[in-house]
C-alpha cells in the first residue's frame, strides 16, 4: 500500500498499466534554500512568520526585497511554491506600518477570489493586523458595499467588477487615494482578447490613481510561460523584475508518459488507473478535458470499484468542476485536505491556484493543450519531502502520439509563449469610451496611458461619441460601462433562451450564434440538449426547447478571404506574407450527426453573410511552386492545400497559448491573383487578438512541424486522428500524400538561403 509499493508497480510487467508505459522520467529532489531579507519588517510580521515556523524561501526573500525597493515583479516560480507569501508579506507589512494604507488584489475568477479571502482572514487573525479584508464582485450586494467603502484595507475582485469601480470611482475616494498595492494572481490568464481588455483597464486604473495621487507597486504572480516579463509589462505598462529562481523544497517526482492502448479507449485507460491508485491509498488527482470526460471517468471510476469488490472505496472518489456551488467546492475542498476523498476527477478549474494541499499522483487524460497546463496540473502532485508520481496518457493524435514517442524532446520543451495585442481599434475605442467617462482626457497628459497617437486616434475613431472642448479635452457622458464586456469585444451581442430551463440567459457573439444557435441546431447546456426552434436577427434572441434527442448538430460555413493590405518577411526563398484581412463566412448549412457518429443528414441554412475585419499571416502559393510541386509527385493542389490548413488547426496550439475558437484558417485562391492560392491563419475577432501575428516567427517550425505528424501517422490516406479529425472536413476532399509533397516543397524553400 502507499506510493512507495506503486511506484514498485511501474516496472512490473505483469501489472497492466505499466505495459503502455512509453517512458518514465524521474526529476531529482531538490532541498530548501533560504534567503536573507535586506529591509526590516513591522514586529507583528515577524511575529507572526516565527509564531507559524515560517523560514522564508530564496524566491520569497527576492521577491520581499524587490518589493521594498519599490520594484514592481512578477513571480513565476512552480505551483505549491509559496507564492501567496511572496505578496501577502509585503503586503501586510506595508498594512501594518502605515495604518491608512490599502491594496487590491485581482483574481480572474470569483472562485479564485474567495478561496483567497480565506487565507487573507486567516493572516488578518493571526497577525493581528487589522485589514478589513472584503471581496467585491458581482455576488456582493451593494448594501453591504457602504461598510467596504468606509473600512476594508485590502480588496479582492477580478478585472470584471473593478472596470465597474472605476465607473463609481468617487466611491473609491479613501480605498484608492491610499493604493500601494496591486496584485495580480495568475496573470497568464489575461491573454488574448481578455488580456487585451484587461491591458487597458489596467492603464485606465493607473490613471484614476494617479488623479488620487497615488502611485501602487504591482506584484504579478503567473504561471510558467517562456514570456512571462514581456506579457506582463504589457499588461502594466511598466517594467518589472522577474522573480524566477525557486528556493522551495521538492520531493523526487516521476513522470510516466502513457501511450494510447488500442484496445481500450483512453478514457477506460483513466478509469483503470485512477482505480488502481485508489486501491494503493494513494490521494489522486486526475484531470479530463471536459465537464463531460470528468462526469464520465468519476463515474467509471467509482462503478469499477464496485465491480472489483471495493464498496468501501465507492465514496472516496468524486468529481470537481466549475459549476458547483461554492459550498458544495467548499465540501469538497475539505474532504480532499482531511484525507476522505482518496480521487478527485477535474476539469482545468483546479489549474487555477485553488488549494487543496499536495497529493501524491496526479493523472493527465489526455495532454492538456499546452505545455504550461502540463506542469500546472503536474505541479498538483508533490508534497515538500515526500515522492510523487505523474501520468499523462495520450490520446490517439498524431500531436500527442508525438510527445510520447518522444520524451527527451517532450521533457525539455519550451513553454508557450502568452500574447495581448494593444493594436484592437475596438478595444482601444471602448476603454477610452470608459476613460473619457471616468475623468475627461487630456491628450498632452494622458497618451502616456494610452499611446502617443492618442489624439489622432480618439479623431480617427471616437469623435462621434467624444466631444472636444477649446481646450482640447474630451468629454463623454453617456453610461457606457456596462456594454462593454471585459471579457470580449463590443459588438451586438445574441442572446438564447430557454424557458423555465436557463436561470440567465447564454451571450453569444454575432459568429458564436451563426453558427451554434441557428434555427434546427442542437444547443448544449449544463449537459443538456437543447433544440433551437428560432433565431431572430432583429431582436437577437434564440428561442430553445429541451430535447431528448439522440443526435447533434454542425454548423457548415464558406469562407472568403480578401486582402486589405499587406507586408512581407522572408524565410530562405519563401516570402511569408501579413497584414489585415476581410474575412467573410457564409453559414450556408449543417450536418446532423448521430451521437455515435455518422452523418444522419443535411439541411440547408439562409443566414446573411458575417464579415469581420481582422489580421492574418498567408503563405502564396504561387505557379512556381505548384510547378515544383508536380516535379515532386504531387498531383491534386487544392487537395494539398485544404490538408495543410486542417493540420494547421490542429498544430497552432503547438506554439502559443490560444483557444481553438480564437484563430480560423483558411485555404483557396488568391483574392488578388486568382492563379496563385493561399493558405491564411487569422484572428477570428474583429481587429484581431495578434496571435496570428505572434506566431510569424515559428513558421518554419511550423511547417515541419505539420510534415511530421502527417508522415507520422500510420494511416494511408489520412484518418480521424489526422486530416480526419473533424467532423466538418468532407471525404476525399484532401489528400495525404499531396499535403506532405507540399508541406516538403514549401520546407525546401524556406531553407534555402540565397
Ligand atoms: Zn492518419
Amino acid at each position: 500500500m502507499g506510493l512507495e509499493s506503486l511506484l514498485l508497480k511501474l516496472e512490473d510487467n505483469e501489472w497492466p498499466p505499466a505495459k503502455t508505459i512509453a517512458h518514465c522520467h524521474r526529476f531529482s529532489e531538490n532541498s530548501a534554500q533560504y534567503g536573507t531579507l535586506k529591509h526590516q519588517l513591522a514586529p507583528q510580521i515577524k511575529h507572526y512568520l516565527l509564531e507559524k515556523h515560517i523560514r522564508l524561501y530564496s524566491h520569497q526573500c527576492d521577491a520581499i526585497n524587490a518589493v521594498a525597493e519599490g520594484r514592481n515583479i512578477i513571480i513565476t516560480t512552480p505551483t505549491a511554491s509559496g507564492k501567496t507569501l511572496c505578496f501577502n508579506v509585503p503586503v501586510f507589512d506595508e498594512l501594518a506600518k502605515d495604518p491608512e494604507s490599502t491594496a487590491l488584489y485581482i483574481y480572474p475568477t470569483k472562485a479564485l477570489a474567495s478561496d483567497q479571502l480565506k487565507t487573507v482572514e486567516q493572516m488578518e487573525n493571526d497577525s493581528g493586523i487589522l485589514v478589513h479584508p472584503h471581496r467585491v464582485d458581482g455576488d456582493i450586494p451593494f448594501s453591504a458595499r457602504d461598510a467596504i467603502y468606509v473600512e476594508s484595507r485590502l480588496v479582492l475582485t477580478n478585472p470584471d467588477m473593478l472596470h465597474r469601480m472605476l465607473e463609481h470611482h468617487g466611491l473609491w475616494e479613501r480605498f484608492f487615494s491610499k493604493l500601494r498595492f496591486i496584485v495580480i494572481d495568475e496573470a497568464h490568464t489575461y491573454r488574448g482578447i481578455f488580456g487585451t481588455n484587461v491591458a487597458y483597464l489596467m492603464r485606465r486604473f493607473k490613471r484614476i490613481c494617479k488623479y488620487y495621487h497615488s502611485q501602487p507597486t504591482f506584484i504579478l504572480s503567473s504561471a510558467t510561460i517562456s514570456n512571462a516579463v514581456e506579457l506582463g509589462e504589457t499588461l502594466i505598462d511598466g517594467p518589472l523584475t522577474l522573480i524566477d529562481k525557486d528556493g522551495s523544497p521538492h520531493g523526487e517526482k516521476y513522470f510516466a508518459l502513457m501511450k494510447n492502448d488500442p484496445k481500450r479507449s483512453t478514457n477506460q485507460q483513466t478509469i483503470e488507473l485512477l482505480a488502481e491508485c485508489v486501491k494503493y491509498g494513494c490521494q489522486t488527482i486526475c484531470f479530463g478535458g471536459s465537464r463531460k470526460l470528468v462526469g464520465l471517468i468519476s463515474k467509471g471510476t467509482v462503478n469499477l470499484l464496485s465491480k472489483e469488490g471495493h464498496p468501501d472505496l465507492m465514496n472516496k472518489v468524486e468529481e470537481y468542476r466549475a459549476g458547483y456551488s461554492p459550498e458544495e467546492r467548499a465540501r469538497k475542498e475539505k474532504l480532499l485536505k482531511n484525507g476522505d476523498l482518496l480521487g478527485v476527477v477535474s476539469t482545468n478549474a483546479l489549474e487555477l491556484g485553488i488549494d487543496v494541499g499536495s497529493l501524491d499522483c496526479a493523472i493527465l487524460s489526455g495532454y492538456p493543450g499546452s505545455m504550461m497546463s502540463t506542469w500546472q496540473q503536474a505541479g498538483r502532485a508533490g508534497r515538500k519531502n515526500t515522492k510523487s508520481l505523474v501520468f499523462l496518457i495520450a490520446y490517439n493524435n498524431p500531436l500527442e502520439m508525438y510527445y510520447v514517442e518522444r520524451p527527451a524532446y517532450f521533457f525539455t520543451r519550451p513553454i508557450e509563449k502568452a500574447v495581448i495585442d494593444l493594436q484592437n481599434t475596438e478595444v482601444r475605442r471602448n476603454h477610452l469610451y470608459c476613460a473619457a467617462y471616468e475623468r475627461p482626457i487630456n491628450p498632452r497628459e494622458d497618451s502616456k496611458y494610452f499611446g502617443s497617437d492618442l489624439e489622432s486616434f480618439i479623431t480617427d475613431h471616437c469623435s462621434t461619441w467624444l466631444f472636444q472642448n477649446a481646450d482640447g479635452i474630451w468629454y463623454y457622458r453617456a453610461k457606457i460601462h456596462e456594454k462593454v464586456s471585459i471579457r470580449g469585444i463590443f459588438e451586438e451581442t445574441f442572446s438564447a433562451v430557454a424557458s423555465k430551463h436557463f436561470k440567465d440567459p447564454e451571450t453569444l457573439t454575432k459568429s458564436q450564434a451563426f453558427r451554434e444557435v441557428h434555427e434546427g441546431a442542437i444547443f448544449f447546456h449544463n449537459n443538456e440538449k437543447y433544440l433551437v426552434t428560432k433565431l431572430d436577427l432583429n431582436t437577437r434572441v434564440a428561442s430553445l426547447q429541451k430535447v431528448d434527442a439522440p443526435y447533434y448538430t454542425v454548423a457548415l460555413a464558406t469562407i472568403t478571404v480578401d486582402i486589405l493590405s499587406e507586408d512581407s518577411m522572408g524565410f530562405g526563398e519563401f516570402e511569408l506574407k501579413f497584414g489585415s484581412l476581410a474575412v467573410s463566412t457564409q453559414y450556408d448549412g449543417y450536418m446532423v450527426i448521430r451521437d455515435g457518429g455518422g452523418v444522419n443528414d443535411r439541411h440547408p441554412l439562409n443566414l446573411p453573410l458575417n464579415t469581420i475585419d481582422t489580421k492574418g499571416i498567408w503563405l502564396t502559393i504561387t505557379s512556381e511552386i505548384v510547378n515544383e510541386f508536380r516535379k515532386n509527385g504531387g498531383t491534386y493542389i487544392e487537395k494539398a492545400l485544404k490538408g495543410i490548413e486542417i493540420i494547421t488547426q490542429l498544430t497552432i496550439s503547438h506554439f502559443i497559448l490560444s483557444d481553438p475558437r480564437d484563430i480560423g484558417v483558411y485555404s483557396g485562391a488568391h483574392p488578388k491573383n486568382p492563379r496563385d492560392f493561399i493558405v491564411a491563419v487569422y484572428d477570428d475577432y474583429k481587429g484581431g487578438i495578434g496571435i496570428a501575428y505572434k506566431l510569424k516567427e515559428s513558421l518554419p517550425d511550423l511547417i515541419r512541424l505539420n510534415r511530421d505528424f502527417l508522415e507520422r501517422c500510420s494511416c494511408k490516406d489520412g484518418c480521424p486522428a489526422c486530416l480526419y479529425h473533424s467532423k466538418r472536413v468532407e471525404k476525399d476532399s484532401v489528400n495525404k500524400n499531396d499535403t506532405v509533397i507540399l508541406l516538403s516543397v514549401l520546407e525546401k524553400k524556406m531553407m534555402n538561403r540565397l
